[in-house]
């Protein structure tokens, strides 16, 4: 390609796409659904086109002035991935980089591509799942899964996030974390996590484990709201350690282990601490779960309450003051 994407001809594309079927890789991310006539739908974005394939791709059809030869020879591609058991992940190269630029025309328009591609490749008998965005604000995350399952028939929606702010850098875990939960909850199949050095550099393995951590939970949590069996079994298991003053079940039973333990001792270090009905946060006077409410303790209770205001409420302590 002489150090120049404008020379790769559509040939070198399919060669390469090859090459890594031979190596043996059991996916690849083709952005076979960003068409010629899409591009003027990118005007009055405030951050154009965010996808680094997608940006090389753009640069060759401006270039020669064609269509993407992603999409032109995609039976090609099918017949290669088909010959190798290699799966689609049709990449999304109009995702949105921003809240302001989320669900508009252009990104829209290829996920209609990106439905018909799916198809095709399901008639080659190829497995196929959709990437999508990226940035997404909070009230339009449902309409976006929804709009992926209904154009492209339900195939597997995985999503970048998604992030619902801008302005969380060296944040973006976090702020992508609330919008993978979301998805995850209407539907979507699996979430590509985002590290703290999102935007910013490429992510040191700390920031992959925050940003893994980070996922997990966001799984976890959009697993919960959608009633999986069982899915909710751990935190019950947590919660009874937790209310039990189980320090160290606690801690075995947190996503990051070391790191909780880490954070009770850094002002209770001493080993007398983890049978401690307390931690330093409310004290050892204060801590409202060392009052154990048991079922007895409220027996009765809403009967004798009902309808009975403030008045009445110490007649009726009176009298259970004398039952006891
Ligand atoms: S002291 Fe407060 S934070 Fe600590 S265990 Fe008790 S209720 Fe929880």
């Amino acid at each position: 390609m002489h150090g120049s994407i404008e020379y790769l001809t559509e040939d070198d594309f399919l060669h390469i796409i090859e090459k890594h079927c031979q190596q043996g890789v059991d996916y690849q991310t083709i952005h076979a659904g960003l068409l010629i006539e899409h591009l003027p739908k990118v005007k009055g974005r405030l951050t154009g086109i965010v996808s680094r394939r997608g940006g090389i791709l753009v640069q060759w059809m401006l270039y020669h002035f064609k269509q993407n030869h992603l999409y032109t020879r995609f039976d090609d591609i099918c017949e290669i991935f088909k010959r190798y058991d290699c799966s689609f992940s049709l990449g999304d190269a109009l995702r949105p980089g921003c809240l302001h630029d989320d669900s508009d025309d252009a990104q829209l328009s290829e996920l209609k591509t990106l439905g018909k591609l799916t198809k095709r490749a399901w008639k080659h008998d190829v497995q196929v799942m959709v990437e999508g965005p990226g940035h997404v604000k909070m009230d339009q995350i449902e309409f976006n899964v929804r709009k992926q399952m209904e154009e492209c028939d339900e195939a597997s929606f995985y999503v970048l996030g998604h992030l619902v702010t801008d302005i969380g850098a060296d944040y973006d875990h976090i702020t992508s974390a609330i919008g993978a939960s979301m998805a995850g909850w209407h539907g979507t199949a699996m979430l590509c996590y985002v590290t703290p050095k999102e935007h910013l550099g490429l992510p040191n393995p700390e920031d992959v484990r925050e940003g893994l951590i980070a996922y997990k939970i966001a799984a976890h949590a959009a697993d919960i709201a959608r009633h999986r069996p069982g899915a909710r079994d751990r935190d019950d298991e947590l919660s009874s350690a937790r209310y039990a003053f189980d320090w160290n079940k606690q801690f075995e039973l947190s996503l990051d282990p070391e790191r909780a333990k880490q954070y009770h001792d850094e002002t209770l270090p001493a080993d007398i601490y983890k049978q401690a009905e307390f931690c330093s946060m409310c004290g050892p006077k204060h801590c409202p779960m060392q009052t154990k409410i048991t079922d007895k303790d409220i027996e009765g209770l809403e009967e004798a309450l009902k309808g009975k205001g403030a008045a009445e409420l110490m007649a009726v302590k009176s009298d259970r003051d004398r039952v006891e």
